[in-house]
């Protein structure tokens, strides 16, 4: 099965190779023999100027010298084969230039050239780098030679001699040199080259093994243009030592080589492929991380329609895109994660690296932010949803959400994306989901808009991100001002580090808010610890209140929040009822699907400011007719109570005194406070007395108790004489919500308030307007 090709120097490339292969090895035996042959030449000069001959210009021969010295210093430097060729030839022109104007004059010329003719060409056969140099500079060497001795007077049998020694020994031992030291490099080559391929492929299936696509690869980054995409593909055999445990090792062996020829026939050319160890195959493609992706999905698909005798082979896919900077051996790492991933939720499927880390998601943004933004097998996109302040009946900002989308445009399942998952960095989502709000909310975002953000407590006191989001929003042309962090109700970050973490986002100039009030860990303490701008009530207080009991809490939590400080949203308005609750309680500002679902788009107003001034207008005809209700409702309580004074003043028992009010059906109790506040006497219980009130035994029995910090008294004590009602409160005698009337009257004995408690629990009871 091997699939190693056999090679021929008939191949362009090979013979390229070959000859740039040739150069190298040549340029150092070219080096020495050339620059030894100088010095030879300058022996021959000097023994010629002590033969006492007719001299011949020793300067033209001192100059052939510096020619040749100069020719064999430029030999390191040529780096193509013509070129070194060339000098090759220049230089034994110059040689025998030179020996033959040494010789001039001498008796016997020819004896000091004959060795020349014969030596030379020999010397010189094994450095020329290819046949064809070999001919040509043979060629021209022997040419010269002829034409410099020409007419030079000598005896024929002299001329004899010296072509025999040039035809009989010198030119066929040139040859013979010559090519087989040629044929010798040649087959070395050849030999050394397939060498080098056994070494690099792998031998069962005919790719690269693994030291070669790293090798090649690691070339590939160093040389990539900046801008250009690349990215890797790490795909593994599904359930593969199955196979092999249950048909043999030879069928294992035939998937593997199927599974290669898939690989290699989908992939082009200029794509490299290799299998990576055992099952495990990787790709590295010239595409960016979607084209990666298809790839590999035609791939996944390609595999699963390979046979095996219990079904069909499949395999698991990871890819990623090679960031910036970053080596071969981490993009590897990270299509394995990938490929970790895919094993992990279920084999024979894709993953796509985890995104872009928060480092790679800095400015500029245009590269990297789109509005839909790549994360797994699906794409994060924004959603806004609208939050309106009540008084001003307007759009004030939008609540960035996170949502998941397909190919096909189907979401995925917040459940699904939200998932805690095996080695996920919950952190990393946390971190891309406000990049990707902030790319989309630069495009659309109106000028006098807020945009809340929601932010993982984790997330929220990690060192340095204050930074970071403060460029991320800059770059996204917004100010840090224009954002509001919703610091989500869920784990990580103890309350000290989140107040700390709060001042930082503070300097840089966001506003924070704390989310989900009124549910899970919310507690006051972290509350007023963190002291957000903005409070955002968890919509289920308003259903809480409007399915349950009519005591509105509701508002008092409200001003409690707005004593400390904080604005307040309340979330999760769906009816009308819900809106009008919400008005009523004065919170600041209202989200909901009443007012606005969330939707890529940020939406107009529309028709909301309407719905918001109707709300206002129930709660102003209410308050009238609530108004109206209550005091009617009062009124024979206070008239009762003014008359049970007179008659306490006329000094009747307080029994007889509070003897008809006590009958009333509402009523608990009635009771006598002295001017401090402290009890007298005993309470007259009244219809509305709970014995079964068991829980609230330990303070059932009220001798001695002092009230005078309750409402009902100083409010009493201020306004002597008049009957006054006080807001619900929770009684101790009944353990429900109460209405207490007081009056404050000067009797015999000193001044005191007299009172009754109402019980205040029935639900279609009017409650006083305000506070
Ligand atoms: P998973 O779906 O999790 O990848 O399970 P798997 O069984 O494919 O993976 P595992 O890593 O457990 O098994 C890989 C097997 O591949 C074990 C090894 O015997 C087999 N294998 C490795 N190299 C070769 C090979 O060259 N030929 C054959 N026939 N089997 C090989
Ligand atoms: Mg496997
Ligand atoms: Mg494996």
């Amino acid at each position: 099965m091997s699939a190693i090709p056999t090679q021929h120097l008939s191949q362009p490339s090979l013979r390229e190779r070959f000859h740039r292969r040739s150069l190298d090895h040549q340029r150092p035996l070219s080096l020495v023999t050339m620059g030894f042959t100088v010095v030879a030449f300058l022996c021959m000069v000097v023994v010629r100027e002590l033969i006492r001959a007719p001299s011949s210009p020793l300067g033209y021969r001192l100059l052939c010298a510096l020619v040749l010295a100069l020719l064999v210093l430029a030999i390191p430097r040529a780096k193509s084969t013509t070129l070194f060729g060339a000098i090759g030839v220049a230089y034994e022109l110059v040689l025998i230039g030179g020996l033959v104007l040494n010789a001039s004059g001498l008796t016997h010329p020819l004896a000091w050239l004959l060795p020349a003719f014969v030596v030379i060409p020999i010397c010189a056969a094994p450095l020329w780098l290819t046949p064809a140099h070999f001919a040509t500079g043979s060629a021209l060497f022997y040419a010269a030679a002829i034409a410099l001795l020409r007419g030079k007077a000598h005896a024929p049998e002299v001329d004899a001699a010296v072509w025999t020694w040039v035809i009989a020994i010198g030119a066929p031992m040139a040859v013979v040199f010559h090519f087989g030291f040629y044929r010798f490099r040649r087959n070395h080559f050849l030999l050394e080259s397939q060498l080098a391929q056994l070494a690099a492929t792998d031998p069962l299936t005919g790719l690269q093994n693994r030291r070669s696509f790293v090798k090649h690869a690691e070339g590939r980054l160093e040389t990539l243009a900046p801008g250009a995409r690349i990215s890797a593909i790490f795909l593994d055999i599904d359930s593969f030592k199955s196979l092999n445990d249950r048909f043999g090792h030879a069928v294992g062996d035939h998937a593997l080589f199927q599974v290669a020829r898939v690989l290699k026939d989908a992939v082009a050319l200029y794509h490299s492929v290799s299998r990576i160890g055992g099952e495990e195959f990787a790709l590295l493609i010239d595409d960016d991380l979607t084209g990666a992706l298809q790839l590999a999905e035609r791939l996944r698909l390609d595999i699963a329609a390979i046979e095996r005798p219990d079904g069909h082979l499949t395999a698991s896919f990871g890819v990623a895109e090679h960031r910036r900077g970053e080596s071969f051996m981490v993009l590897l790492d990270r299509a394995d994660e990938a490929l970790l991933r895919a094993k992990q939720t279920g084999r024979n499927r894709v993953c796509a690296e985890r995104a872009l880390p928060f480092d790679a998601l800095q400015p500029p943004f245009d590269d990297v932010l789109a509005p839909r933004y790549r994360w797994e097998d699906f794409y994060l996109v924004s959603h806004f949803q609208p939050l309106y302040s009540l008084s001003h009946q307007k759009q004030v900002g939008f609540e960035a959400l996170l949502r998941g989308e397909h190919d096909d445009g189907t979401l995925v399942p917040p459940v699904v994306m939200f998932a805690p998952k095996p080695s996920s960095d919950e952190g990393a989502l946390d971190r891309a989901s406000h990049a990707v709000h902030l790319g989309n909310a630069r495009r659309a975002l109106p000028g006098d808009a807020w945009l809340f953000l929601n932010i993982l407590p984790a997330t929220f006191v990690a060192d340095g991100y204050a930074d970071q989001l403060t460029k991320i929003v800059r770059a996204a042309g917004l100010e840090p001002e224009r954002v509001i962090l919703e610091i989500l109700e869920s784990h990580g970050g103890s309350v000290d580090e989140m107040s700390r973490a709060a001042a930082r986002y503070r300097q840089h100039g966001f506003l924070i808010a704390v989310d989900d009030f009124g549910a899970g860990q919310s507690n006051l303490d972290r509350l007023l610890r963190i002291r957000p701008d903005i409070v955002k009530l968890d919509g289920e207080l308003i259903r809480a209140t409007t399915h349950g009991t009519q005591q509105p809490i509701l508002p008092k939590l409200v001003s409690l929040l707005h004593q400390a400080g904080m604005l307040v949203v309340v979330e999760g308005v769906e009816t009308a009822d819900e809106l009008i609750l919400a008005v009523e309680s004065n919170v600041d500002f209202a989200q909901g699907f009443l007012l606005g679902r969330p939707a890529v788009e940020i939406a107009p107003p529309e028709s909301v400011h309407r719905q918001i001034d109707d709300a206002f207008d129930v709660i102003a005809q209410g308050r009238a007719h609530q108004y109206a209700l209550f005091e009617s409702e009062m009124e024979p309580y206070r008239l009762e109570l003014r008359r049970a004074a007179d008659a306490l003043r006329a000094g009747v028992t307080m029994d007889d005194a509070f003897a008809l009010l006590a009958t009333f059906k509402r009523c608990i109790s009635c009771f006598l406070l002295d001017d401090t506040g402290r009890q007298i006497g005993h309470e007259v219980r009244g219809p509305a007395w709970s014995e079964d009130a068991a829980s609230l035994q330990p303070v059932a029995n009220p001798r001695d108790a002092r009230w005078d910090h309750r409402p009902y008294f100083r409010n009493a004590v201020l306004l002597p004489g008049e009957a006054i009602t006080s807001n619900p409160y929770l009684s101790l005698a009944s353990g429900r919500p109460c209405i207490a009337v007081t009056l404050a009257a000067q009797l015999a004995s000193g001044r005191c308030v007299m009172g009754v408690e109402l019980d205040w629990s029935a639900r279609d009871l009017p409650w006083p307007a305000g506070e």
